[in-house]
């Protein structure tokens, strides 16, 4: 799924949801969304302030967090927790499924790919539940840490 499909349906999605609520429909809840579906790596709150800014037009830092709360509810945005000290945020995949490998060491964070896992969950049978997308996290010691790990037990 392309960029601008992946955005089409997140607008879509985001239409339903506020209809549904009975929320307003304001401009800057969809350029936000607009503006986090145009980035594929995990954002601050405090980076997507800027890039809104900067990219699109000014926005206060209650706005992006109130809006967040939002994209949360309806699951256009997932919040990580990869370790303590950094929240960090993502849109949802909505083409694709994301593997993430953590360091439980140095908190690096990379996202992968598995076909062969991805096409073991898509043939599971869920009853009466239609998965859209999934999401796992690998937690383990990088590469770096493990090489750093074995030149201290030297
Ligand atoms: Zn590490």
């Amino acid at each position: 799924m392309t960029i601008e499909n992946e955005k089409i349906l997140a607008k879509q999605r985001l239409e339903e949801f506020l209809k549904t609520k009975k929320l307003r429909k304001t401009g800057e809840r969809f350029q936000i969304l607009d503006c986090i579906y145009s980035q594929s790596s995990f954002f601050t709150l405090l980076e997507l302030y800027d890039k809104m800014n900067k990219d699109y037009f000014h926005v206060s830092l209650s706005t992006i967090y109130y809006t967040i709360e939002l994209l949360l509810q309806c699951n256009l945005v997932i919040r990580h927790t990869f370790d303590l000290q950094n929240v960090r945020y993502e849109k949802t995949p909505l083409g694709s499924n994301h593997y993430y490998r953590i360091c439980m060491q140095c908190g690096t964070t990379k996202a992968f790919t598995d076909l062969k896992l991805k096409k073991s969950i898509s043939l599971r049978d869920y009853h009466a539940f239609t998965p859209q997308y999934h999401s796992l996290y690998i937690y383990g010691i990088c590469k770096k840490c493990g090489q750093k790990n074995a030149e201290v037990k030297k």
